[in-house]
């Protein structure tokens, strides 16, 4: 069982590398690794299990948070009583609107402890292209808020954190053609 000691922390090396891409058939320890971080993202919003272990709540983890700089991510929670739970290998975005968003409350990260103000402009909409976990190809489109965590969690396998989008002259700036989410 994941915990928050093995949340790799800002300032690692492997939040900054490229990941590796997975073989597909997806080999058994991938799948279980995208089993293992669901499940800690899905106890992270259990108040009971959260409590007790410490976990702090996140809504999507990707493997190079755990050490693991390997394709995979996993997304879970609820959004305009949608349910959003996936398990990706080898994401990739293929298309995007022209129109960005932000959030108005800026975007936390399970690998960073303090809070970073400012905004952080992504793409408004977005397609994804993935292996799901039995290795099937899956086509997912997003927007809004949903397309916003997929993004934040894709970065991590770019070696890419939340922070680098942010304005470093003026961290609320809006930026044009961009629309809040509250
Ligand atoms: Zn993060």
């Amino acid at each position: 069982m994941l915990l928050m000691k093995d949340i790799v922390r800002d300032g690692h090396p492997v939040l900054r590398k490229k990941a590796a891409e997975v073989t597909i058939p997806p080999l058994k320890e991938d799948v279980e690794i995208l089993e293992d971080m669901l499940t800690f993202i899905k106890n992270s919003q259990d108040e009971e299990i959260a409590e007790k272990y410490h976990l702090r709540s996140g809504v999507g983890l990707a493997a190079p948070q755990i050490g693991i700089s390997k394709q995979l991510l996993v997304v879970h929670f609820e959004y305009d009583d949608q349910l959003y739970s996936y398990q990706l290998m080898n994401p990739k975005i293929i298309s995007h609107s022209v129109q960005k968003a932000f959030l108005g409350g800026g975007e936390g990260c399970l690998s960073v402890d303090e809070v970073i103000e400012g905004y952080v402009p992504r793409n408004a909409k977005i397609t994804v292209r993935a292996f799901d976990i039995n290795g099937n190809p899956v086509k997912i489109r997003l927007k809004g808020y949903p397309a916003i965590v997929m993004q934040h969690e894709i970065d991590h396998l770019n070696g890419i954190m939340f922070y680098d989008h942010i304005n470093k002259e003026n961290p609320f700036h809006i930026p044009e053609n961009a629309k809040i989410i509250e």
